[in-house]
């Protein structure tokens, strides 16, 4: 039996021979959105990232270890919406756009002048500095590309940098928000740093994965033994994978898996689109024991019993193969 995981990038995916429609739906997003800084765009953090208890529902962006670098807005729009709080997405502005999106900036400093002015007159009113407040259209519409904020570290932020969403403004769901900038090239290759073998017949809080150590050779990951035999008539597998693309130093979550079963797809899931309601199946989609335990985000192959993600159009899978004897997975002698 011969398994194959493919890992996808955002925008390479022509090298591969099924066509990516062929397994997971494909939206079309606007590609005119301006960036909200205007700097080279490095990420510190994507979509779809492992956090704790949720995944990551936009992108982290540096500001070159600065405050007060100024934010523009991604698109024509409206302020829909004003926060000031100490926790969480601290001062943050919410645009509303006319193609059915809302754009999210968290950590804000200051915002722009008319718009701070309101906001301390609303903190004297209701005598209370923390907001939330619902804008109307016309009080501060904005441009694509005028300046609204500085940014800045407040709120659950652990360093100066942007946290930028795209939702969708009907579901609230945040969005990839790479989907809508194909400028930011993402041609370096995801790689799996280990591969992790679960006996199929034990519920995964019962047991620890045999984690296997792998090796990229000519743009391929293989297992560094030549395969692996398993005595059980079940079995799931889950990778300890990173992604990386020009516009970050470091490593990144991974876009998109795919499992492969002798050819056939079994399961995989692609980071689109993950609304609040569900990203606490975060700790569903990954061994949530062996990142307590051995702070290893192992992302399963495989979906759990009640893992609602399911349900999400771009997290999509098709069931595992259960009746299944053996399992070889190639290493590098294939
Ligand atoms: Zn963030």
């Amino acid at each position: 039996m011969k398994i194959f995981v493919w890992l996808g990038m955002l925008f390479g995916l022509l090298q591969f021979p099924l066509k990516a429609q062929q397994i997971f739906p494909v939206h079309k997003y606007p590609q005119h959105y301006a960036l909200p800084v205007h700097l080279d765009i490095s990420l510190v953090g994507n979509f779809g990232e492992c956090r704790p208890d949720h995944f990551h529902s936009g992108l982290d962006i540096r500001t070159n270890g600065k405050e007060n670098v100024p934010v523009y807005s991604v698109q024509d729009g409206y302020i829909s919406r004003v926060i000031m709080d100490s926790k969480g997405f601290g001062h943050a502005i919410y645009i509303t756009h006319p193609e059915g999106y809302v754009s999210v900036y968290a950590h804000l400093n200051k915002f722009f002048p008319e718009l701070q002015q309101y906001v301390t007159r609303q903190q004297y009113k209701t005598q209370s500095w923390k907001q939330e407040m619902f804008l109307m259209p016309h009080q501060f519409p904005v441009r694509k590309n005028q300046w609204v904020a500085y940014s800045g570290n407040t709120g659950s932020s652990q360093g100066p940098h942007l946290h930028f969403e795209i939702r969708h403004t009907k579901t609230e769901s945040p969005l990839n928000p790479l989907l809508f900038y194909p400028q930011l090239k993402d041609t370096k290759a995801p790689t799996i740093r280990k591969l992790a073998v679960y006996d199929g017949r034990q519920s995964i809080y019962h047991q620890s994965p045999k984690l296997f150590t792998t090796q990229a050779a000519s743009g391929k990951t293989h297992l560094i033994i030549p395969s692996i035999t398993v005595e059980t008539d079940r079995v799931y597998l889950g990778i300890i994978a990173e992604d990386f693309m020009e516009s970050a130093k470091g490593s990144l979550g991974v876009y998109e898996m795919r499992l492969f079963e002798s050819g056939q797809f079994r399961f995989g899931w692609q980071m689109n689109d993950i609304s609040y309601d569900l990203t606490r199946y975060m700790n569903a989609h990954v061994d949530y024991k062996s990142k307590v335990l051995q702070n290893h985000w192992i992302q399963l192959c495989h979906r759990l019993p009640h893992d609602e993600l399911k349900n999400l159009p771009f997290f999509q899978c098709r069931g595992w193969h259960d009746q299944i004897k053996r399992y070889f997975i190639p290493g590098n002698s294939d």
